[in-house]
């Protein structure tokens, strides 16, 4: 279905390094970068121009929007967000969402990873020790960093920053005309390898939900598209929150098929149950 077709990357931060070779070897597709496509119009990390949708809706946009200015109908685009774990308290998380699209067969196969890998953060410094500790702390120069005269303020934005005589030249810069200036991690792609690894488990992720297949229709992209809950408590057997079953839908037939206890566990700890510990 896909082998010999030429695949677009919806990306300026070079993340075609970790999904090309990945996807080329997996589907037999050519991948290719749109010159001149600025993925920032639709949001960038740092705020100067803020995302106006959900990460699912905004990366479907880039893939679009790129597949039409190439003038292919085979694409792919990825959109990540950072900040607190959904459900990990004070873990910083890394959610990437990528979009596979094709057009030609109407296809839109979606994977996500959520990964505590990452160096996201942010501190107000007020000297060049601070500076460099808070660096040390965050994989800088290997991941590169941004400063700015404060956390809200888009007037000057230092970008970038891979290398400590660039680091002392912004402070400089910045510190000069206030007491404080704000460091925070350059989460682009390009400059930041734990998100880039990230972006490479979910394309291994993609690769796996684009080879499974209907088992009636064959059409590829089958996959779960919701969770059951009510796992039985062992004590008394009532219905927990615990994952019961995984519902795998396809897209293009009515195919339907229920795979119970996806996490081999047969029964949930009574601890869990609100009947035997309310
Ligand atoms: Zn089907
Ligand atoms: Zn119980």
């Amino acid at each position: 279905m896909f082998k010999g077709r030429n695949l677009v990357i919806a990306t300026k931060h070079e993340k075609e390094k970790v999904i090309a070779p990945l996807l080329e070897r997996a589907l037999g597709v050519i991948c290719f970068v749109q010159e001149g496509f600025d993925t920032d119009t639709l949001g960038t990390f740092t705020g100067e121009i803020e995302r106006e949708e959900d990460p699912i809706s905004t990366a479907r946009q880039k893939c679009l929007t790129a597949m039409e200015l190439s003038n292919c109908d085979l694409g792919i685009a990825s959109e990540g967000s950072f900040g607190a774990h959904p459900s990990i308290f004070f873990a910083s998380a890394d959610d990437e969402f990528l979009i596979f699209i094709d057009k030609k067969n109407n296809l839109e196969i979606i994977a996500r990873e959520l990964s505590m890998e990452t160096n996201f953060n942010g501190k107000e410094i007020e000297t060049e020790k601070e500076l460099f500790d808070f660096a040390e702390s965050v994989k800088f120069p290997s991941h590169g960093l941004i400063l700015r005269k404060s956390k809200n303020d888009n007037s000057v934005i230092i970008k970038g920053i891979t290398d400590t005589i660039k680091l002392k030249e912004a402070f400089q810069k910045l510190i000069d005309k206030s007491n404080t200036v704000y460091a925070e991690t350059d989460m682009r792609a390009l400059h930041n390898p734990s998100r880039m690894t990230v972006i490479e488990n979910a394309t291994k992720k993609l690769v796996d939900q684009i080879n499974s297949c209907c088992p009636q229709c064959n059409v590829p992209g089958f996959g779960v598209t919701a969770i059951n809950k009510g796992l039985a408590c062992s004590l008394c057997g009532s219905p927990t929150n615990a994952t019961l079953s995984f519902i795998c839908k396809c897209q293009k037939c009515d195919f339907k098929r229920e795979d119970i206890y996806p996490h081999k566990k047969t029964t949930e700890d009574p601890m869990y149950c609100d009947y035997c510990n309310p």
